[in-house]
């Protein structure tokens, strides 16, 4: 086998061996990648897709800068943990020359839960309170204490922790709040005042507030102006701290400034990132104030801040400023955001389209009017995308809003193929739609021109599609879904 072991042992050995909860980009027909490059990513029959959901891979995928600053600092030294080290020291002085003065002292650890993690434990040395207020739309994270903050992966009966408060993802087009209100911003960032005040009747004092400055999670919901300037002083005026997490922000994705919190006019006292900034390799970091980093009397970590992550780190930041990618970032996410924006008045699923740089979301709803989130037409969109060798994400509390987070590489040229192809799709699905008379896609029994035997590749069908019935199955046509599933010719 020219790329190792064939795509149905993978496939097997992934349902053996890894847990169930670990999702796929695509449960049905999931692509195998064995190599990236830039923008791009390479399946094991070497057919090429255009990665447009992978902030990961910030500068692109193996950039040779990135790849030959890794490489040389493995050879020499891997683990400097109790030692000095001028990778670790030399990195952190140069995140720190990218913030705002009084954030001056840098924590690494390997992942964005981890810093998170460590940004709460640093808001309550500080603040000697626990309670945390978090938005309703919120990721931050798969440890413990995020999943309590993460309300939008919260199963239906969760029991919500009491230092746990959970204020409204400032979202315009389908909010808490009339979303036609002439300032929405600070009526938001009042929803969040209130909870402080709530909250001090019971005896409790909030003591930090955390979110994205871009609620990715829910969609790429952009707070409306001011929002964070007026939650920030409530914040503050009540003796709590304010948290950033630019996990999928920072590092100039939002374009016009290289940390997502600069956009608000804002200064948070704790910013954590993770990500983007070692390009795919496990590094995360917490940048805060020294006051508050000196209220923390005891931390370690074996793998934060190795050499070979910060000599990474290094490059990385080289590689924004050498190819000036906060500037492409405005300029090509805003053409992407403008060609979805150009399309949206043809396509009545078109609910919203918004962003900034190259976070874009499009939000798709079974019409304008009712807005009801369209979530079964996302997922078949993006699996029609899929056959176009374009891969996109789906996010939202409903599942319906299409996000694109590429690789800061991605070219105007690239953002015009995804929307001309995103168009002609949705078309095809709106007028099947149409035709049928149907509100819900859900009652579409079959994924026009997705012939694929669901019931073979995953256990559990997101698309309904004509069932096999899975553990029957002979060997043979068990070769034949699979060939199908991957859209080859099936004698
Ligand atoms: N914060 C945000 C906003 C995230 O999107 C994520 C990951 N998707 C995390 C934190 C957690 O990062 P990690 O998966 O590296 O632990």
């Amino acid at each position: 086998e020219k790329h190792g072991v064939p795509y149905r042992q993978t496939l097997q050995m992934r349902r053996d061996y890894i847990g169930k909860s670990c999702k796929l980009h695509f449960e049905v027909a999931p692509i195998k990648i064995v190599r990236g490059s830039k923008q791009y990513l390479y399946d094991d029959t070497g057919q090429e897709f255009l990665d447009c959901v992978n902030n990961t891979s910030h500068v692109g995928h193996c950039h040779p800068h990135v790849v030959s600053a890794g490489q040389e600092q493995m050879a020499k030294l891997t683990s400097s943990f109790g030692f000095l080290n001028d990778q670790t020291a030399l990195y952190a002085k140069r995140l720190i020359s990218t913030l705002p003065e009084t954030l001056c002292v840098c924590f690494f650890v390997s992942s964005g839960s981890e810093g998170n993690d460590l940004a709460l434990r640093l808001a309550a040395s500080y603040t000697k309170r626990h309670d945390v207020i978090c938005l309703d739309g919120a990721y931050h994270g798969n440890l413990g204490t995020l999943v309590e903050i993460s309300p939008v992966r919260h199963r239906k009966n969760h029991q919500i922790k009491d230092w746990v408060h959970i204020a409204p993802t400032p979202n315009t087009y389908r909010g808490k709040l009339d979303s036609s209100a002439p300032n929405p911003g600070p009526l938001y960032a009042n929803e969040v005042r209130k909870i402080i005040q709530k909250a001090k009747q019971n005896g409790r004092e909030i003591g930090a507030f955390i979110s994205e400055p871009v609620i990715t999670a829910s969609g790429i919901v952009v707070p409306p102006e001011n929002y964070f300037a007026h939650v920030y002083n409530y914040v503050h005026e009540s003796g709590g701290v304010c948290i950033s997490d630019e996990v999928q922000c920072g590092l100039g994705r939002c374009g016009e400034h290289f940390w997502g919190f600069q956009m608000h006019n804002v200064v948070p006292d704790i910013v954590t990132i993770g990500k983007p900034i070692a390009n795919g390799y496990p590094l995360a970091a917490v940048i805060t104030t020294k006051e508050i980093a000196d209220s923390l009397t005891d931390f370690s970590s074996t793998f934060g801040g190795n050499p070979v992550a910060c000599a990474i780190g290094r490059a990385v930041l080289d590689v924004i400023e050498n190819e000036k990618l906060t500037s492409s970032a405005k300029n090509v996410g805003k053409c992407l955001k403008d060609g979805f924006k150009a399309i949206q008045h043809k396509h009545p699923m078109i609910g919203d389209v918004r962003g900034v740089g190259m976070l874009v979301g499009v939000e798709l709803v079974m019409d304008k009017t009712s807005k009801k989130p369209a979530k079964e037409s996302a997922e078949i969109l993006a699996y029609k995308l899929k056959e176009k060798k374009i891969i996109i994400g789906i996010e939202g509390a409903d599942k319906n809003v299409l996000v694109l987070l590429p690789p800061l590489c991605f070219t105007t040229d690239n953002a015009r193929f995804v929307v001309q192809n995103f168009s002609e799709a949705l078309a095809n699905i709106e007028s099947e739609a149409a035709s049928v008379g149907l509100t819900d896609r859900n009652e579409i029994p079959v994924v026009s021109g997705v012939d694929v035997p669901l019931d073979v590749i995953t256990d559990q069908p997101t698309i309904s599609v004509h069932s096999y019935s899975d553990e029957e199955e002979d060997d043979e046509d068990e070769d034949k879904a699979i060939k199908r599933a991957r859209y080859e010719e099936v004698d």
